[in-house]
């Protein structure tokens, strides 16, 4: 085909196309959130269904956009997992908020990118301005930082802080040098710390993982002896990692005391709250975060307990400069200013050159709620959590594996007594598969203790009490019917061997 000089563009719609379109996707938006859909809370995508949807051929000739919406609408509604009704309880899953919806949805017409606060200076000070309001939710004070596109990125970009804080910014050019750095963290700590490590290149080994208490603590005297004995040995400690709400059951290390071991260690410490965060200034779980103002560094994910549609992750850091100091590119001349502006250079502090606008919808969410509103639907997450364990204890199917910790609640299904413990871990192992055949509600199983447990974590705010127990009467009846047939899967005997 000749090359032709463009004289139109190849997006112009046709007058009033686009409005009409998206006057139907609204519909569709609507409906998703407001009635429950009946698909199955986590549809399966068979391999041949998926490619009667999307062909395997890239498309040469293009389609209207309504065609585009109507396929687009007929696949997410039938195969997308069910996560704004009560019903998934797995991970750390929150189900989507209005707010945020609309604030996504109006970023994205205007395409706004964070980058070079000069160019970018709503989107920079907003982003600025969300990060103060999230610390103050957090009561972690004068914060600054990063939105980020999650905990893992958070993470990360907090241990590349704490390194360079530790050897000075010649560490980026040089790298390690041979400088055998360790961390700490409990060995409750989330894989995103270890790949962290790995990534820097200082090592996943090098993050020594210390035992805990008989709540899932970090030992602070664990952690005394391992700083002492590395420094013993001629390694250099530069950061612990301590919980803020630990992935399997909400553990939050002794941050207060930790902080002290710090101080006086000299040692970065970041604190992971990509789940718990926001639970940091509700009550009743105040008290677990006490310390947590003294932190270098914290993750938290406003796309978890805050329900802001993903991705929204954040790393706050007390001094903005620590983060600049691991980031900001000596040379890079067409990325610098050319206007004087105040408003930072977000991408100064962190990986991402180019990002999207994840302010707004962090604004919308708290502009729309309001923080009194936001701190009562955690503060109810919490004490769902405490009723559900109830609801398990006055029943003796059910064994509580750890007690409940923030809203995360960890337990076995027992369906009859003197059964083994290997019977009854492979029993509650299958237990999250035939939920999601079932299709009602999903939750998923971790290992504690080496022992397999079902895990809850409520951060849906839509859950309610007659939800939960719902759930306790499905579960149950999932496990009942998994028991009675277990020659199907169990071939060894059931009972404990009497000693
Ligand atoms: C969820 C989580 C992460 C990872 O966060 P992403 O947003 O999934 O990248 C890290 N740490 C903890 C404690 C978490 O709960």
């Amino acid at each position: 085909m000749a090359c032709t000089i463009r004289e139109s563009s190849p997006f112009s719609a046709a007058q009033g196309e686009l409005e009409a379109v998206l006057r139907e996707a609204g519909l569709f938006v609507a409906r998703e959130f407001s009635a429950p859909s009946d698909r199955p809370i986590i549809p399966r995508v068979p391999q041949d269904q998926f490619d009667r949807l999307v062909s395997s051929a890239l498309p040469e000739e293009g389609q209207s956009l309504d065609s585009v919406r109507q396929r687009a609408e007929a696949f997410l509604a039938r195969y997308t997992a069910r996560l704004l009704p009560a019903g998934f309880s797995a991970m750390v899953t929150a189900s989507p908020n209005p707010y945020a919806l609309l604030a996504e949805i109006l970023a994205c017409a205007v395409n706004q990118h964070v980058m070079r606060g000069d160019v970018c200076e709503l989107a920079c000070r907003l982003e600025q301005r969300v990060i103060g309001w999230l610390g103050k939710f957090m009561e972690y004070p004068a914060a600054s930082g990063t939105l980020t596109s999650g905990g893992a990125t958070a993470n990360l970009l907090a241990i590349a802080a704490a390194r360079t804080s530790a050897l000075g910014s010649g560490v980026r050019r040089r790298g390690l040098d041979g400088v055998p750095l360790v961390a700490y963290a409990s060995s409750q700590t989330h894989v995103s710390t270890m790949r962290a490590m790995d990534i820097l290149g200082i090592g996943a080994d090098n993050l020594r993982t210390l035992p805990v208490d008989n709540r899932y603590r970090l030992d602070l005297a664990a952690l005394e002896d391992a700083v002492r004995s590395d420094r013993d040995a001629g390694r250099r400690p530069f950061a612990v990692v301590a919980q803020g709400g630990s992935v399997a059951v909400g553990a939050v290390d002794p941050l207060d005391a930790i902080a002290g071991l710090c101080e006086r260690e000299r040692l970065w410490l970041h604190v992971d709250a990509a789940y718990g965060g926001p639970a940091a200034g509700v009550e009743p779980a105040k008290q677990l975060f006490r310390g947590l103002a003294r932190a270098d560094s914290v993750t938290v994910d406003p796309h978890k307990w805050l329900s802001v549609n993903y991705e929204c992750g954040c790393l706050l850091v007390k001094r903005a400069e620590g983060l600049e100091a691991a980031f900001a590119p000596d040379e890079a001349s067409y990325l610098k200013s050319d206007t004087a502006t105040d408003a930072p250079d977000f991408m100064n502090r962190g990986i991402e050159f180019s990002r999207g606008f994840r302010a707004l919808k962090l604004w919308a969410t708290f502009v729309g709620l309001g923080a009194r509103k936001l701190r009562m639907a955690i503060s109810q997450d919490i004490h769902l959590a405490e009723h559900f364990a109830g609801l398990l204890a006055r029943d003796d199917h059910w064994a509580l594996c750890a007690p409940p910790s923030l809203s995360i609640i960890t337990f076995r299904f027992v369906p009859d007594s003197g059964l083994s413990s290997d019977y009854l871990d492979a029993l509650n192992e299958r237990i999250p598969a035939a939920l999601r055949a079932d299709g009602r509600m999903y939750l998923g199983s971790a290992r504690i203790d080496g022992r397999i447990a079902l895990r809850s974590c409520l951060i849906n705010h839509r859950v309610t009490d007659a939800d939960v127990a719902g759930w306790v009467r499905i579960i149950k009846e999932r496990g009942m019917c998994l028991h009675r047939d277990n020659r199907a899967w169990w071939t060894k005997p059931v009972r404990q061997s009497p000693s």
